[in-house]
């Protein structure tokens, strides 16, 4: 059941850094004290009139009395700063829970997620809601990178394969160091390698605009239907 969007409070609680620019934030929440939202969906941080940045949240919504943002800095306008500045102790505020980039209780088909970079934040909240407890189901993720560093979740990811989860894991990255042995190249190039069948297939894209189009059309081509493809277009 959709819970309708209100205006929160939470407190900072822990700041990480993933990566050299990407940086993980638990927030407590304050207001309500624990936040009611689906694996998937994200946040609208006000800066103004008019202005917003949007934060999927990459936490489970198992945990809603403390849930956890991840961002790239990278761009460095208003959103990444306000990220940057985020400090133990200090109090945020934002509307939330928004959004349908979700995975419906009662979906049965066969599930494909396809990350680019910091797209795997709402990506990460789904799988980690999915196989929580121990639980399977087949899915496939495909996670772009522009080198391994990028994977930020990378680590956990690969350990849901270790164990019998049904979770496939296709790392892919740009720049592979030596010893690199996941995939590499274009992240609609390994889609259209590694999905052969569409039959029955509901796929999640997040990440930029450009790469959604093209896996789209990469998966379209395969015979998926339009509607079978839900994205999340963070740039
Ligand atoms: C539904 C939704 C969920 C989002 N969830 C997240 C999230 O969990 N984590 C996160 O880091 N961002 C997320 N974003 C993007 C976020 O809202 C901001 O756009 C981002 O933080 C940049 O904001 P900024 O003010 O720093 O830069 P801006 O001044 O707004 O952007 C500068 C430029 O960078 C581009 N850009 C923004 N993000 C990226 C990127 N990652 N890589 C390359 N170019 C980019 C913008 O399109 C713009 O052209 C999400 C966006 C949407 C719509």
């Amino acid at each position: 059941m959709a819970t309708r969007p209100r205006e929160c409070r939470a407190r900072v609680a822990a700041v990480r850094a993933l990566a050299a620019e990407i940086l993980e934030a638990d927030l407590d929440m304050l207001e309500p004290p624990a936040l009611a939202f689906e694996a998937g969906q994200w946040v609208s941080v006000p800066f103004g009139p008019k202005i917003v940045r949007a934060y999927s949240i990459a936490s489970s919504p198992r945990a809603p009395a403390r849930i956890t943002l991840c961002a790239d800095v990278a761009p460095g306008g208003i959103g990444s700063r306000w990220f940057h500045a985020l400090a133990p102790g200090a109090e945020v505020g934002f509307k939330g829970p928004l959004g349908g980039f979700t995975l419906a209780r009662d979906e049965t088909r066969r599930l494909l997620f396809v990350a680019e970079e910091i797209g795997i934040v709402p990506v990460r909240s789904i799988l980690a809601n999915l196989y929580a407890v121990s639980g399977t189901r087949e899915a496939t993720l495909v996670y772009w990178a522009r080198d391994p560093s990028w994977l930020v979740y990378g680590g956990e990811l690969a350990a849901l394969t270790r164990r019998p989860s049904g979770l496939t894991y296709r790392p892919v990255v740009r720049e592979a160091p030596a010893g690199w042995d996941g995939e590499r190249g274009d992240v609609a190039a390994v889609v259209d390698r590694v999905v052969d069948d569409v039959a029955g297939v509901v796929a999640y894209v997040a990440g930029g605009g450009g790469t959604i189009d093209r896996v789209r059309q990469v998966l379209m081509a395969k015979g998926m239907e339009r509607k079978a493809v839900k994205w999340e277009k963070f740039w």
